[in-house]
């Protein structure tokens, strides 16, 4: 628990040094089989920064050191998005979610690995390689997010940033068995975040249990002059929750399309959820046949023209100057950009293109409107919305990289709270042959504390928390 580990920095239960020291042993041990992050700060510079933290302890992360996904803009330390493109880039200003971190005493470890530029499911298309899944070094650790899921899974970290444009911290914190929440859409600013899909995207925290969860979240979100997308809101912090008359809807139509070996985990965890009390009803989502194709036509349209900065002029790689501009940015985007990335630059632009326009972009924005009103319409009668958090174990390495749409369809049962801007978390459900499998909840719009109580709830419950992968 983060509360207690800061008290022990703070009245010396916990050496300084020594808690320094054992996360840099834990890299020295375990980094090299996982490659969680791209790049790791020097020990004794965290050090120096720990200690001073310490030395002015106001905050609530008081010398806690943190993990940030690689597309999280930090004054002074590389952020590569995992691209080519950006090897070198070093911002000169940091995020908002990370300034307000260090407001509250955090010390940034490294930057994690991830998908380059967010675009995938299981943090292989990074261009420094992938990570590995510290439960089974056979297997992706799930994405993009996936530094920051293997490096809590490990037990380098307590407490992490990811972001999440259709899944990315859900995906992880399920195939880690970890925490992670894709907060309501506004409440956490994107300043600083560099862009994939705005209409989609947050930023978001990850943990060992729902408690650091939350106390994440509350540092990080609040509205934000520097963002238009955020909004002004009241933290709604219930007082009191029980799993006892809970309404919990359970979508049919997502949970048939998991596999056995994960729907069998997620029945096992709603009947120990009913003998608590809730109350766990069937229905459909609706339209669910569409949620993805929708999702993959407006990512990429938005992707397509978000990613049209990185020409290689003012900064990123820059390796080539043709003396006109058209050979020049295709020469420099073509080496700086992988596959992935290409293919979506490609389809978005095909896709916003005139003639093709209305017939996926604007069709997409339809079904994405139904699919919301059917989740909040479901939210009206219903406290939560549960599924499994993936309909798939987590994949081998090589698996599914090489074929995009079986990636693409991993991110079924994550993509409708994006669509739907409501929040959602994933949290440790159970183990197959030892592999972690994750549960979805998702909440009315602004109710991310609220479902982070209940899943402190449920954590007790199924006593699946602060778990370490047994690697060493
Ligand atoms: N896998 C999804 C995609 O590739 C979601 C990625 C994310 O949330 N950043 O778009």
């Amino acid at each position: 628990m983060i509360t207690k580990l800061v008290e022990d920095l703070l009245n010396k239960n916990l050496d300084i040094d020594e808690y320094v020291e054992r996360t840099y042993e834990r890299i020295e041990k375990i980094e090299k089989k996982i490659k969680a992050f791209i790049t790791i700060r020097d020990k004794e510079e965290v050090k120096r920064e720990v200690r001073e933290k310490l030395k002015n302890p106001k905050g609530k992360l008081s010398g806690i050191l943190i993990a940030i996904k690689d597309n999280i803009s930090t004054k002074g330390i590389r952020t590569t998005c995992a691209s080519r493109m950006l090897e070198d880039y070093v911002p000169p200003y940091d995020a908002t979610v990370i300034e307000k971190l260090k407001q509250e005493g955090a010390v940034i470890l490294g930057k994690t690995n991830m998908d380059e530029f967010a675009m995938g499911s299981t943090t292989e298309t990074s261009y420094f390689g992938p990570t590995r899944n510290p439960w089974d070094l056979e297997r992706t650790p799930g994405g993009s997010s996936g530094g920051s899921g293997a490096a809590l899974a490990a037990g380098i970290v307590d407490i992490a940033l990811g972001s999440d444009t259709g899944g990315s911290i859900r995906a992880p914190a399920a195939y880690n068995a970890v925490f992670g929440l894709k907060p309501s859409y506004g409440t956490v600013s994107r300043f600083g975040l560099v862009a994939y899909a705005n209409s989609l995207e947050q930023i978001g925290p990850m943990a060992k249990n729902a408690e650091d969860l939350a106390l994440l979240y509350s540092i990080i979100s609040g509205d934000d002059p520097k963002d238009a997308t955020t909004i002004h809101f009241e933290p709604q912090v219930p007082e009191k929750v029980e799993l006892k008359d809970v309404k919990i809807a359970v979508l049919k139509d997502i949970v048939e399309a998991s596999d056995k070996p994960v729907v069998s985990i997620f029945n096992s965890t709603l009947d120990k959820l009913s003998s608590e009390g809730a109350i766990i009803k069937e229905v459909n989502l609706g339209y669910a046949e569409y949620a993805l194709p929708a999702y993959y036509i407006i990512a990429m349209s938005e992707a397509s023209s978000n990613l049209a900065r990185f020409d290689g002029v003012r900064y990123g790689y820059s390796k080539y100057y043709e003396g006109n501009w058209r050979e020049t940015f295709a020469k420099n985007r073509g080496e700086g950009f992988g596959i992935e990335v290409k293919r979506r630059i490609l389809l978005g632009s095909f896709i916003l293109s005139a003639g093709y326009y209305e017939e996926f972009y604007i069709k997409a924005l339809k079904i994405r409107r139904l699919i919301k009103d059917n989740v909040d319409n479901i939210l009206k009668e219903f406290d939560l919305i549960a599924s499994p958090t993936m309909p798939i174990l987590p994949p081998k390495i090589g698996e599914v990289v090489e074929d995009p749409i079986k990636m693409y369809a991993m991110d079924l049962n994550t993509v409708i709270a994006n669509l739907a801007g409501v929040p959602a978390l994933s949290q440790p459900a159970g183990f197959y042959n030892n592999l972690p499998i994750g549960l979805q909840l998702m909440g009315r719009y602004l109710s991310d504390y609220y479902i982070m109580a209940i899943s402190a709830k449920i954590e007790k419950v199924l006593n699946l928390y602060d778990l370490t992968a047994p690697i060493s």
